[in-house]
This record gives structure tokens, C-alpha cells and sequence, in this order.
């Protein structure tokens, strides 16, 4: 097998700096990888040109001083964040044909350290949805078959993109955005690795906005050691998103080898679900265990308003995603519908928003726009910001008393087939989020690591959360759990067509 096959960001860097491979043979080897792969939709723009002049930079700068952290690495990119003149349209028609004058923090710290853009990544519309179903460019496949039907699979959402092609294979690392689960859930679908910092640990800026207080970017990596790796690069102050913190940023890789003996891991009773199928139970009773047997304390936890995360949430990010939305209206950018000479403004922005915004989108809208009303503010909206602080103060409650990490499954199901889940239903879709949304409210970092694999040979993840600012906390312990669980299985490429 090449050399180049199923490489990990932290053992290319390795070869890369010694000669070994050249950064152009690894692009190249991706590209061909990317353009054998179309099966998988998971790419939606594909920055060929770009990448291979990047990669002959690289090549040319990798014995200087100038060579930065990620020199010659191939990354992707959900198609989410602003890449200065590439088409960027967060999977809608409503940025149809959108070209940023500017790249985000994010992206351009991740280019600054000279990481090289693959392309862009399929994504729900706007994050909202957990399938990628909802996407204009149709959905991303899940690399995964299922053992017994050959049914596609979707790779989970709204990051489905991202987490979809690191599985495949198809780039080193990519970047996705967790709003209420958008990182970790498609990665624990997919068996990658899937990081959420803490609100604040990453700038926003550049980053199209869903639903701002709750929105953080982070890596989606094969390894552990990769996601802290991406995590140092991302992270800081910057002066463009007042969110984002003046904290010092720690060398996460650093901690990873910490001993984890006598770290105290919270077990919550509440998201013991009566119906959460059986091998979800057994996934989180053998993480228990090996944690257990490596020397953690296992001290059950109660975090009492769980129950009332989704409805809050449901309420706060379409507030939030009605607001930032209605600036989309046919005259500064993107798509505007087409008109009569004697249509006034109105009909414009009536026009461009109809046929612009896809369902689930639009749905969202429509609830923000409700609760926020006159009438149902306080009933609704106010509400759920109360009750917000009640989930913060439930988990600070669980770290003030000595917890380090809380171990949960990251997702109840493994992933579905695409068009399974009844759209006339959208509860059903949104009850995929119920153990990764509640992280989001309080603003904690979570991670999802692949731990086993379903009765049908799927992924399965375990979601570690940690106290605000402690990345470094679940990196360690991750670390420790991804060693023990060996989860060693990649899909078979059924999809390359060779
Ligand atoms: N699936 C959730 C939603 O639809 C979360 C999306 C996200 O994290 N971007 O809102």
C-alpha cells in the first residue's frame, strides 16, 4: 500500500519534513483521490489550481525558516467559512455564486502556517440540519455501508461534508462548524475524530453566521493528536469577533500523554434515555471500562435540566438564525430573483427570499422571527435564555465539585439511510442532537471519538466534556480512550471509481 494512504496529519508533517514525500505528490494524490470520489458529493468546490501552486510553495520552503506549522498539508474546508476568491455559498441558493473578497481568521491562520485548500465541503444550508439532506448541492454520502443493506447512508450534519471526507480519505484534516452538534455528531456517523472548543477559543470572523452565541469552528482530524494539533492553529483572540477571548491558548498536544489515573469522569444519569437502542448503552458501558481500567474515577453525575436543551435550543438558534438571516435579500449579494419591470422592493426581497431559502431553512426563519414577536418574546425567547443559564449552571455545578470530564455517547443512533427520516416530522431529525446541543448552550468544549462499531459494522463515537478553557483536559483523555479503544476500521471504498 502507498505510503501516502490513510496518512495521519501529525505522520505526514513526519514525512514531509524529512524528505520522504514532497507536498506536491500529496496534493496531487488527494486531488485524484477527490476526483475518483464523486460518488460521495462531499466535496462542492474544488480549488485544483490553487492547491497545486500552494503545494510547489511549500515544496520550495520546506528546509527554511518560513515554513510555518502546517507546511504542506492538504486540508478541507466546510463551505461555511469565507475563502478569499473561492465561490463560497454555505451550501445555498441564496449565495448562489458568491465570491468573498476576504478569508476568515480560521481558514487564513490555518494558510498563514501553510496548510493547502483542497476545496470546499458539502454542509447542511446554513448548518441547519444534522443529514446534510438540506444542502443545495444534494446530500454528502456516508463512506459507510452499512453489513447488511446497501443502502447510502447519510454522514450526519450539518458538517456531513467534512467529516465524510476525512473517513474517505480524500484530505489529511477539515474544518467544520458545531452549532449544536455539527462537528461531533457527523464525526461520531463517519469514525473520525471531532472537535468542539469552548465558545470563544476560535474567531467567528468570516465565518457565515447561523446562530451567533452558539456557533464555534473546529477541526474534524483521523487522530487525536491531529485535532490538537489543528486546535493550537486556530485558536485566539482576534480583534474582528469581540467574542472571541483574550485567554492564553496552551500547547494542547503537550498534555496528551498525561497520566489520566485518578481523573474523575462524570457519568449523567439523564442521558440514560429509555429508549436509547442497546448498543449505544453497551458503546458508553465499554467506554466506562476503559477509562475504569486505565485509572479514572467513575463517579456517576446529574445534570437535571438536560431534558429541556432541545426545546431551548430550538427556540435560541432560530431566534438567532432569523436575525442573522434577513440580511439576505436580494441586493448586496447572492441570488435575486428575477423580476417585472413594475415589481417594487418588496416583491424583491419576497421573491429572492421564497425561492432563495430551501425548507428547513425558511422553517427556522419562521420560528425565530415568532418567537422573537412582540406577543411571545417573554413566553418563548426569554424562556429559553433562562433556562440557557439553568444547563450552564448544571454543568458548573458538576465541575465546581471536582468532576474533570463527563463521558457520553455522542449520538443515539448510528447513521441513518439518506430520505429515512419523515421531513413532515422535523422532531425526529432534530432528536439526533439531544447529547450534543446542551455542551453548546453552556458554551463547554466537547470532542467525539470513534470507540466501536454498531450491530451493522457502523461508527459509533464517545463524547468527552470538559470544564470552559480546558481543551486540554479532553484531549488527554481522549487520547488515552482512542489508545484503548483501537478503533482500527475504515470504510471500503465502494465508491472510487478507479
Ligand atoms: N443539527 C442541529 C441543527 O440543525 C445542529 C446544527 C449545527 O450544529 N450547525 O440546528
Amino acid at each position: 500500500m502507498s505510503v501516502l494512504h490513510n496518512l495521519t496529519l501529525s505522520k505526514a508533517l513526519n514525512l514531509l519534513k524529512k524528505g520522504e514525500i514532497t507536498a506536491v505528490n500529496l496534493t496531487e494524490h488527494y486531488l485524484i483521490k477527490i476526483q475518483n470520489s464523486e460518488k460521495l458529493n462531499a466535496f462542492c468546490l474544488k480549488s485544483s489550481d490553487v492547491a497545486i501552486s500552494k503545494a510547489e510553495y511549500c515544496d520550495k520552503i520546506m528546509k527554511s525558516e518560513k515554513r510555518g506549522k502546517l507546511c504542506g498539508i492538504p486540508i478541507a474546508i466546510k463551505d461555511i467559512f469565507c475563502t478569499e476568491n473561492q465561490k463560497t455559498q454555505a451550501a445555498s441558493k441564496i449565495l448562489q455564486g458568491f465570491v468573498p473578497e476576504y478569508e476568515s481568521t480560521v481558514t487564513a491562520k490555518l494558510w498563514n502556517e501553510n496548510a493547502i485548500m483542497l476545496g470546499k465541503l458539502n454542509m447542511d444550508e446554513f448548518a441547519m440540519g444534522s443529514s446534510n439532506e438540506t444542502s443545495i448541492y444534494g446530500p454528502a454520502v456516508n463512506p459507510w455501508k452499512s453489513k447488511n443493506s446497501d443502502d447510502d447512508l447519510t454522514p450526519g450534519g450539518s458538517s456531513g461534508g467534512s467529516a465524510a471526507a476525512v473517513a474517505a480519505d480524500l484530505c489529511i484534516a477539515s474544518m467544520g462548524t458545531d452549532t449544536g452538534g455539527s462537528i461531533r455528531q457527523p464525526a461520531s456517523f463517519n469514525g473520525v475524530v471531532g472537535l468542539k472548543p469552548t465558545y470563544g477559543r476560535c474567531s467567528r470572523w468570516g465565518i457565515i453566521a447561523f446562530a451567533s452565541s452558539l456557533d464555534q469552528a473546529g477541526p474534524i482530524t483521523k487522530t487525536v493528536r491531529d485535532s490538537a494539533i489543528l486546535l493550537n492553529i486556530i485558536s485566539g483572540h482576534d480583534k474582528r469577533d469581540s467574542t472571541s477571548a483574550k485567554k492564553l491558548v496552551p500547547d494542547f498536544e503537550a498534555f496528551l500523554d498525561d497520566d489520566i489515573r485518578g481523573k474523575k469522569i462524570g457519568i449523567p444519569k439523564e442521558y440514560q434515555l429509555n429508549d436509547t437502542p442497546e448498543e449505544i448503552t453497551k458503546l458508553w458501558g465499554n467506554g466506562i471500562t476503559l477509562l475504569k481500567e486505565a485509572g479514572a474515577e467513575i463517579i456517576n453525575i446529574s445534570l437535571p435540566h438536560t431534558q429541556y436543551s432541545l426545546p431551548a435550543y430550538y427556540v435560541l438558534a432560530p431566534a438567532e438564525a432569523s436575525s442573522n438571516l434577513a440580511r439576505y435579500d436580494g441586493v448586496r449579494y447572492g441570488y435575486r430573483a428575477p423580476l417585472e419591470s413594475d415589481d417594487g422592493i418588496n416583491e424583491l426581497y419576497k421573491m429572492t427570499r421564497s425561492e432563495g431559502f430551501g425548507d428547513e431553512v425558511k422553517r427556522r426563519i419562521m420560528i425565530g422571527t415568532y418567537v422573537l414577536s412582540a406577543g411571545f418574546y417573554e413566553a418563548y425567547y426569554q424562556k429559553a435564555l433562562k433556562v440557557r443559564s439553568l444547563i450552564e449552571e448544571d454543568f458548573n455545578a458538576v465541575f465546581s465539585s471536582g468532576i474533570d470530564v463527563i463521558l457520553t455517547p455522542t449520538t443515539p443512533t448510528p447513521a441513518f439511510p439518506l430520505n429515512s427520516k419523515i421531513r413532515e416530522n422535523p422532531v425526529e431529525m432534530y432528536l439526533n442532537d439531544i447529547f450534543t446541543v446542551p455542551v453548546n448552550l453552556a458554551g463547554l468544549p466537547a470532542i467525539s471519538i470513534p470507540t466501536g462499531l454498531s450491530k451493522n459494522n457502523l461508527p459509533l463515537g464517545l463524547q468527552l466534556i470538559g470544564p470552559k478553557w480546558n481543551e486540554q483536559e479532553i484531549l488527554n483523555v481522549a487520547f488515552r480512550l482512542e489508545k484503548e479503544a483501537n478503533f482500527n476500521y475504515n470504510p471500503i471504498s465502494w465508491w472510487e471509481d478507479k
